[in-house]
């Protein structure tokens, strides 16, 4: 049957082009049979996720990404299967959403000195019910006319150390690890190689402190990167997750919801893990 898991998307909930039930169509239609909805730093897509995979006949298993700040880099993990309800998940994550509006109003400032004025205003209406971030900015900066592309705005403004590039309050990686945990769930590490060479001295320290899996399968990994990392995972007894990363930005480095090379008995493997901890993989309330 060539059943295809995706363990990494993004809605309209945070900075994905898509809604939570075009994301779930979309899989649904490529194939996919059991996914997660991994928006920054909140879970509230997933309910309108979980209506469209209920009627679609997908297993969606709660899922988020957090952004979290180690030793100045910007590490990022996936966590699944946790309780969404949870009321001190929550405040926590409200408290990381606070972040990103004065944060913005940072950003906004800066570009305003840098002769690039944008309204604030603007920002929170494109940006809409979704957490807040820079590409909503870069939007505004487009049709300002500062820019003529998104991809111009993070070029001259926004891109990582950037002019206009402000850090926002993050957790660390252990608080993050514990504090999915306390709540029922795991936790995977997201695109490793973006931490650059050291990545696997990070990971080794992320075990210690419980991280539970490495995101094997991504995007635009090839053979070897794929083996590098089982190989890595194995050595320090994690987990294989895989996922697209989907955004819907149309980048050069995308592939498509469910194509990357996560499908069948690796599926399986890691949703029997997710089974054998015994995680929120279906009946389950959001908040
Ligand atoms: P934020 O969550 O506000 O830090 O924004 C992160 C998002 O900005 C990423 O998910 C990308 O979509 C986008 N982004 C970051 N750096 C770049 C870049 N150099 N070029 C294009 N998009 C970028
Ligand atoms: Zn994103
Ligand atoms: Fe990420
Ligand atoms: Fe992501």
């Amino acid at each position: 049957m060539g059943s295809k898991g995706d363990f990494h998307l993004h809605s309209t909930a945070s900075d994905g082009v898509h809604t939570p039930a075009w994301v779930m169509e979309t899989a649904a239609a490529r194939g996919v049979r059991v996914l997660s909805l991994t928006d920054h730093d909140t879970t509230a897509g997933l309910a309108e996720a979980a209506t469209a995979a209920k009627r679609l006949g997908l297993r969606l298993i709660p899922g988020m990404e957090l952004s979290t700040d180690y030793q100045g880099a910007d590490v990022h993990l996936l966590a699944y299967g946790f309780d969404p309800s949870n009321a001190e998940l929550q405040a926590k994550l409200e408290w990381l959403r606070s972040g990103r509006l004065r944060r913005t109003e940072q950003i906004v400032a800066i570009l305003g000195r840098l002769g690039a004025p944008i309204r604030i205003e603007r920002v929170y209406e494109i940006a809409g019910e979704a957490t807040v971030g820079r590409p909503h900015v870069a939007r505004a900066l487009v049709e300002a006319g500062h820019v003529a592309s998104v991809q111009e705005a993070f070029d001259r403004f926004l891109h990582n150390g950037g002019p206009a590039d402000v850090d926002r309050v993050k957790f660390g990686p252990r608080e993050t690890i514990e504090l999915v945990h306390a709540v029922g769930g795991v936790v995977f590490c997201a695109h490793p190689v973006f931490i650059g060479e050291r990545y696997p001295e990070v990971l080794a320290q992320f075990a210690v402190w419980g991280l539970d899996g490495i995101e094997t399968y991504y995007k635009h990994y090839d053979a070897e990167t794929v083996e590098a990392h089982r190989a890595l995972g194995e050595r320090l007894g994690l987990m294989r997750s895989g996922g697209s990363d989907y955004h819907g930005l149309g980048n050069p480095d995308d592939r498509e919801i469910g194509d990357f090379g996560f499908a069948n008995e690796r599926v399986d493997e890691f949703v029997a893990y997710l089974e054998h901890k015994g995680v929120n993989t279906g009946d389950w309330r959001t908040a």
